[in-house]
């Protein structure tokens, strides 16, 4: 009888098969964490030699951004997640890594507008996560670019560590779940403001819920989406373009490429011609019936109407919110959240637009003023990598690091000087 060993402890993926699944990302972090290493070391160490890639083994070696900038591909379903999937299931001895990704959705929606570049958290479920012993982790649902909120929690999703006011990558060299990778502040907190409940965006938590758990769990056959996208043109609209385009808020050619086959509706749009039909993801797939009714009178007149208009109430809470909780929010965040225009806002609301601009640029200020200090702790951060790869800290070598002509700025230059003192 052989035994087979892994090289990594076979920790087990958090929530398979649920909407709170986590993501594979996550999971590695989880996996350094264990092992009581970093990010940066694992990758360097163990996935770049497996992978046996240049690309990844070139940047993940010399320690550059280039690979974490784009480590959100580690979570969906190309050459990358692939990769990953087959790396850290042979270093884990594991057969379940393909479900913390999107690997199941493939040739059902495309690239573009499915995942979010960079990190997005939940405070809540940090917390939640925090409070009740359980493991700390980050889930798969929050990499999705139509997810704006908590699928358990209903609250806006967030990107901006509140100590340092630093974005991050899914990935970086020292990302610890729940923390962030820049000053290792606590990102969890429990939600005081009043509930937002469906301010953001017409589909329910549930439909989202029911949503994001077939769209990751079941299995598709390709062109499915236009197959169906047809027979309800047939079925409901008559066999009329024209009438679905309506319906849908989308123009002929558009919904024409996806009916077709040309292109692939994106993810949002599948989410929006679900929920509009009052069908799951599965039912729609599957062809069946249609709960909408729907009178030649409704589809002619109302609803290139309805698609219009906007609910002013939802639209004046949020920027309610926005102001009293300070939330840096740009404007055209703002708009992206309501789907409205951006004008829109302006000349409806110009002074809460006025207040919200003043708070974004404050925020943005801080940004900056933060940004040296994090630039300072990536110059040692890099110092560190290079001299423990046993290769001196050279400008060039730096910069490859932290990012080409950083050292051109005197201040940093200087600091870089101060921390070599042979130099
Ligand atoms: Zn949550
Ligand atoms: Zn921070």
């Amino acid at each position: 009888m052989s035994l087979q060993r892994s090289c990594l402890y076979s920790i087990e993926p958090i929530g398979i098969g649920s909407v709170d699944v986590e993501s594979l990302s996550s999971y590695i972090t989880r996996l350094a964490d264990a092992h009581c290493i970093t990010v940066g070391d694992i990758m360097t160490h163990l996935i770049a030699p497996e992978l046996r890639k240049k690309y990844i083994n070139n940047i993940v070696s010399i320690g550059g951004n280039g690979f974490y900038k784009s480590s959100s591909a580690i979570n969906g379903y190309g050459i990358t997640a692939e990769d990953f999937i087959e790396v850290i299931a042979s270093l884990t001895c594991r057969k379940d890594i393909r479900e913390t990704t999107l690997v199941n959705c493939r040739g059902l929606v495309p690239f573009r507008g499915l995942q979010k570049s960079g990190r997005y958290w939940c405070p809540s479920c940090f917390q939640a996560d925090l409070e009740s012993k359980q493991t700390v982790y980050e889930r798969l649902s929050w990499t999705l670019q139509p997810f704006y909120k908590c699928l358990i929690h209903d609250r806006v999703l967030e990107n901006t560590c509140p100590n340092c006011k630093s974005c991050m990558y899914i990935l970086e060299r020292k990302s610890i779940p729940g923390y962030c990778a820049k000053c290792y502040y606590w990102l969890g907190n429990h939600y005081l403001g009043e509930r937002r409940v469906d301010i953001y965006c017409r589909n329910t938590n549930d439909s989202m819920r029911v949503f994001f758990s077939e769209f990751t769990n079941l299995s598709f056959e390709r062109d499915c989406v236009s197959h169906s996208i047809s027979f309800y043109i047939e079925k409901n609209f008559e066999g009329s373009l024209t009438k679905a385009a309506d319906f849908f808020g989308y123009s002929k050619s558009t919904l024409w490429g996806w009916k077709e086959g040309t292109n692939l509706a994106p993810l949002k749009a599948l989410i929006d011609i679900t929920s509009k039909l009052q069908l799951n993801l599965s039912s729609f797939i599957k062809m069946e019936k249609s709960g909408i009714i729907l009178t030649d009178n409704r589809i002619n007149k109302s609803l290139p109407f309805e698609r219009v208009k906007k609910d002013h109430n939802k639209i004046k809470d949020f920027l309610k919110i926005v102001i009293t909780e300070k939330i840096p929010y740009s404007l055209s965040e703002i708009a992206k959240l309501m789907e409205c225009d951006r004008k829109l806002l302006t000349q409806r609301y110009p002074n809460e637009c006025r207040q919200i601009k003043t708070n974004y640029l404050n925020s943005v200020e801080v940004k900056k003023q933060n940004k040296g200090e994090i630039m300072k702790k990536n110059i040692d951060n890099a110092i560190y990598t290079l001299k423990k790869q046993g290769t001196y800290p050279t400008r060039r070598r730096i910069e490859q690091i932290i990012g080409s002509g950083v050292l051109r700025e005197k201040k940093y230059r200087n600091y870089w000087e101060e921390q070599n003192p042979s130099m």
